[in-house]
């Protein structure tokens, strides 16, 4: 099956599954998953599930991407932070349907195998750096949204602190399994509401305000 007709696909049980944002349905539909993934697992890249990408890391679950990107409710205009890079794929859908995206990866081969992703697709709206992201990126800061793709034991206080007035943070809270995706809203005048979302499983968030490096 060729990729256009595998994406389709996926995108349609995406979809099925309850996904309703017409500029994440696109991207997705037009995004190749398959470069971001190893080569022999290729022919799974269209599945919807996770799968590993090195370094005991994975690249998310299709649905999960669509989700978590629909409920930032991006319009094109936004300066946007992801903490964990993994592959780079979500951060390509964010560079798709954002105006700038800062990405944070720990695990430096995994930040470089992204890099080289992203500038195949010609992502320039892309900054990456390596280091612990629980700590934000306050020299960018504020971001209209901020993405966590990884599980965190708690909200760590910075990033709400570098949320633009207006900007949303999605975020999987949990143990080390489960997680709760967690929607976070700053208003205009600087107030702070949270939403608990679906139901997650992500690999650790590690780092000072995410959980130890300890197996
Ligand atoms: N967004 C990724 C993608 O599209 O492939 C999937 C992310 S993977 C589920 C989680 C990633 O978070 C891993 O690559 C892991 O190394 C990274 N990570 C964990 N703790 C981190 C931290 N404190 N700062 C930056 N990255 C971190």
């Amino acid at each position: 099956m060729n990729s256009a007709v595998a994406r389709k696909r996926m995108v349609a049980e995406l979809v099925k599954r309850g996904i309703t944002d017409q500029r994440v349905v696109n991207v997705m539909l037009e995004l190749p998953r398959h470069i971001f993934v190893e080569e022999a697992m290729s022919a799974q890249a269209y599945n919807d599930g996770s799968l590993p990408i090195g370094e005991k890391q994975t690249i998310s679950q299709p649905y999960i991407v669509a989700r978590m990107t629909e409920l930032l409710a991006l319009t094109g205009r936004e300066k946007v932070l992801e903490l964990g890079t993994g592959s780079g794929y979500q951060a390509a859908v964010l560079a798709t349907l954002a105006d700038r995206v800062c990405t944070v990866e720990r695990i430096r081969p995994l930040a470089l195998k992204a890099r080289k992703a992203l500038d195949s697709l010609r992502l320039l709206n892309v900054n990456l750096k390596i280091g612990d992201g629980t700590e934000g990126w306050p020299e960018e800061a504020p971001f209209d949204a901020i993405l966590v793709t990884a599980g965190a034991p708690f909200l760590p206080e910075c990033l709400i602190e570098q949320l633009a007035p207006g900007g949303r943070l999605v975020i999987p809270v949990g143990d080390r399994v489960d997680q709760k995706l967690l929607v976070v809203r700053k208003g205009m005048d600087g107030s702070v509401t949270r939403e608990e979302a679906d139901d997650c499983r992500f690999v650790r968030l590690i780092g000072k305000n995410g959980w130890s490096d300890e197996p």
